[in-house]
């Protein structure tokens, strides 16, 4: 094992990973390929360069990207502190100046005198670790090609095709009704049932939606057999009728009738807290999303946890590949980071580079290292990637249905949510202070 790190891009994660492990003292070699070799959608050739909207994400005390942000500050990322730092006014959220942004990150990087910056694409993964895989998810086709040998293929997508997921606390059960198809099996599935009128009128709003074009590079996607609900609805007015939301064998045990349309949903979670709406995949606007799909009978007020998306997306399947120091259980010293691992959003993926980054200044330093606990965001995160199913398993973006929370079923939204970020910001100082590689 060498005695520096090797961090492979420098986005969003592998700015963070360099920089966590930079400021604990060991020699970082920063790989980068852009400008020399462009993704197609960076513009620039600065580090953590925010690809699409300048929003770093809810900042709203207490809910679960605060709590993310709020520990992530903790540790001092580079990421939040550049947020910070080139805020420019957004309501709730976190929104910064891009530019500035993303300047302050590239000079604190290039400038660190731990930190050797290298403007070159890798095309092979170094035999040696520690290495931080951290490309995202426009991963170069070669470097994407030695991790699908590394990996094996089966384990490596190119693209999310998302459903939404809504917070099961926000359902109306009056509504809503749990049977399986033909009632066979346990009754698993939470249906939504709705009637001619409503169906239609659904129908009609979802052909008129605005949606998010798909960029040149994302084409392909949808030969792939994952069709948007939006071009199914413009097939025909039945279609999905027929399809997603075909009602046969879906008694209402409330009316004892079969309904005209049923919309179906999937528990995303063991402890129920989250369920997906299936077959959802999308490429209608958030706003459009919320818009549309709280005209879902039971489903007026609910609250969205992840809204549903379509594109393009480099990601291996973690929870086969990785343990819970994010690195690869095959090859010891191979670590993943950022959105490359399945998790979803500017954020989450620098989250996982800062934990990639302890995870492999531990192995350097010959320290013995446990995850962060499952009722942090940071562990909430790395629980999610080692710990779900590896059948079906799909990008995931921070919320409460995430975070291990047994003992706290607070019936008032607000005081449940605030407990459980007081008890998350305590567990992650704990965690940290108990850590072998705490700097203060
Ligand atoms: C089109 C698009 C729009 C998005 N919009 C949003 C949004 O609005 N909000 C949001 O939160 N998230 C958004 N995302 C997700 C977003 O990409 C991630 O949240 C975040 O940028 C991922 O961080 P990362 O560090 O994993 O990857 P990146 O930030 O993409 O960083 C990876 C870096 O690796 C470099 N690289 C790639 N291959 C190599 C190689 N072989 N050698 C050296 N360097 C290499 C790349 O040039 C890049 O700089 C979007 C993603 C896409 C593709």
């Amino acid at each position: 094992m060498k005695d520096y790190l090797t961090v492979i891009g420098a986005g969003l994660a592998g700015s963070e990973a360099a920089w966590q492990a930079a400021e604990r003292g060991v020699k970082v070699v920063l790989y980068e390929m852009r400008p020399v070799t462009r993704t197609p959608v960076h513009k620039t050739e600065n580090c953590a360069e925010l690809v699409c909207s300048n929003s770093l994400g809810n900042n709203l005390p207490h809910s679960a990207p605060f709590i993310l942000k709020e520990e992530l500050r903790h540790f001092k990322s580079i990421v939040i502190a550049s947020g910070d730092n080139n805020s420019v006014p957004a309501g709730s959220a976190l929104a910064v100046d891009r530019d500035l942004f993303s300047k302050e990150i590239t000079e604190k990087l290039s400038s660190h005198p731990n930190i050797t910056f290298k403007r070159e694409e890798v095309k092979e993964i170094p035999q040696e670790g520690p290495v931080i895989i951290a490309t995202g998810p426009l991963t170069s086709p070669h470097l994407s090609e030695q991790i699908s040998k590394l990996v094996g293929q089966e384990y490596l997508y190119f693209y999310d095709a998302l459903s939404p997921i809504v917070n099961a606390d926000s359902i109306d059960y009056d509504k809503a009704f749990f049977a399986s198809r033909y009632d066979k099996g346990d009754a698993d599935y939470l249906n939504c049932p709705m009637s001619e009128a409503q169906y239609y009128e659904f129908v009609r709003e979802l052909k008129a939606s605005e949606k998010v074009p798909f960029a040149t590079f994302e084409k392909a996607v949808y030969f792939e057999g994952c069709m948007p609900i939006e071009v199914l609805a413009e097939r025909g007015d039945r279609t999905l009728a027929f399809g997603p939301l075909k009602p046969v064998g879906l008694t209402n045990p409330k009316t004892g009738k079969i309904a005209h349309a049923v919309v179906q949903l999937r528990r995303e979670n063991r402890d129920s807290s989250a369920y997906n709406l299936v077959g959802f995949q999308t490429k209608l606007t958030y706003p459009e999303q919320k818009r549309i799909f709280s005209m879902i009978p039971g489903l007026e007020n609910a609250e969205f946890f992840r809204f549903g998306a379509i594109h393009r997306n480099t990601y291996i399947n973690s929870p086969s590949l990785l343990n819970n120091q994010l690195e690869l259980k095959s090859h010891p010293g191979i670590y993943f980071a950022g959105q490359v691992t399945g998790v979803e959003g500017y954020v989450e993926s620098s989250a996982m580079g800062l934990l990639a980054g302890l995870s492999a200044v531990a192995k350097i330093s010959g320290s013995s290292y446990g995850p962060p606990p499952a009722d942090t965001a940071l562990g909430a995160l790395i629980n999610y990637l080692t710990k779900s199913g590896s059948k079906g398993f799909q990008p995931m973006n921070i919320n409460f249905g995430l975070f291990w929370v047994q003992d706290m079923r607070i019936r008032d939204k607000k005081l449940r949510n605030q407990k459980i970020a007081m008890n998350a910001l305590d567990k992650i100082k704990e965690w940290d202070e108990g850590h072998p590689i705490a700097v203060h």
